[in-house]
């Protein structure tokens, strides 16, 4: 086996990456050698690399020189002696959310709620990410990385790699529309509809049966192609040209929605929250999934009058993923929908680029390690 790879590395803040040559790591007993073929790169790649230090500086960042990637897919090449059921050759997903396995949460089956929880190659939530940065240094910018074989979700063979690395966005959709209770017969309003969360949200909503999506957003165009993945279950708003509240109820007998996911990103005003949350039937449920900057002034007496719950979420577990890779399987989640636009690991300078010109949601920007093509 190879001893070296390359990774794209960053060795100062505010610099570009650096493709440097570095050891193949072992994994350890529980964890596998996953060597990576795509990575995705998601839309707030930059900020966290460039600002996240100054903007957030309770969130630790992995150490100097770094490896970032988030989302990466790939194929397991070793496995640690203590894995049992995970064999080489597995096409795989690496759930990035990485947990200490040991604290109050963890014991209790809530791997996110870790007050230790780190994305591998991203950032991490608490002091004692420090510590799961020193066990899981690599990421999906490197040929190769390590993560607990607890951490992966099997890709079935009709999901492509360049598809599956872009499970991080779409599986936060999800554990959002299931924290609300999104089923048939339901709906929707999803915010921010031609994002990159936001169209995520808009295909698993309709993977899971809801009846009627209310899309939000900004650009016409890009809605339009919304309003197509299925014109019978999506209906379309230009935000800011009506009033939400009363658009929604026009549709639903005067009710309101069942649901609203807020995946507005933050720096957007507050006022499409509220507007939001104010679309909502009695007993409606707004889970956010941007991360709203701006503080919101509830009125906690309506919300408690009309039993509206505001619920906060962040990512999603291995079974989420592992659903949604079953769904991809069977059709029902149309990833499809996704253009890829692949660049070499020499070229993530450029990647990032793309990220800032990409068509919405529907554009997919990954990094393909040499030979991953399928
Ligand atoms: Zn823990």
């Amino acid at each position: 086996m190879l001893k070296y790879m390359k990774a794209a590395r960053l060795h100062t803040v505010g610099t570009n990456f650096s493709i440097d040559s570095i050891e193949i790591p072992t994994p350890g007993p529980h964890d596998v050698l996953v060597k990576v073929k795509a990575c995705g790169i998601i839309p707030n790649m930059k900020n966290v690399m460039a600002h996240y230090a100054e903007w957030f500086p309770f969130l630790p960042l992995p150490p100097l020189p770094a490896i970032y990637g988030l989302d990466a897919s790939g194929d397991v090449v070793a496995v640690g002696e203590k894995v049992k059921a995970i064999s080489v050759g597995q096409r795989v997903y690496v759930n990035p959310g990485t947990s200490c396995g040991s604290c109050h949460a963890c014991r209790c089956g809530q791997p996110i709620n870790c007050d230790a929880y780190t994305f591998l190659g991203y950032f991490g939530f608490g002091p004692r990410s420090k510590e799961v940065f020193e066990d899981y240094p690599y990421a999906g910018f490197a040929e190769y990385m390590t993560a607990p074989a607890s951490s992966l979700v099997k890709v079935p063979d009709s999901v492509s790699y360049e598809a599956a690395a872009r499970m991080g966005y779409l599986g936060t959709a999800y554990s959002a529309l299931r924290k609300a209770g999104a089923r048939s017969g339901q709906t929707v309003i999803i915010s921010g509809a031609t994002g990159t969360l936001g169209l995520g949200a808009v295909l698993l909503a309709l993977a899971m049966g809801v009846t009627k999506i209310f899309a939000i957003a900004r650009n016409k165009a890009l809605l339009d192609r919304v309003r197509a993945l299925a014109p019978e279950r999506i209906e379309v708003l230009s935000a800011g040209t009506e009033p939400l509240g009363d658009w929604v109820r026009s549709y639903t007998g005067g009710l309101g929605a069942d649901i609203f996911i807020d995946a507005v990103g933050p720096g957007a005003p507050h006022s499409l929250s509220l507007e939001g949350i104010n679309a909502l039937r009695r007993g409606g449920r707004m889970v956010d999934i941007g991360g709203m900057s701006e503080p919101l002034p509830l009125e906690m007496f309506r919300l408690m009058c009309f039993q509206i719950s505001v619920i906060g979420s962040l990512w999603f577990d291995v079974a989420e993923g592992e659903d949604m890779m079953r769904m991809a399987e069977a059709g029902t989640l149309d990833l499809s929908v996704f253009e890829h636009h692949a660049f070499p690991l020499d070229k993530i300078s450029e990647a990032l680029e793309a990220v800032d010109n990409r068509a919405g949601g529907f554009s997919n920007v990954v990094v393909m390690h040499e030979g991953a093509k399928r």
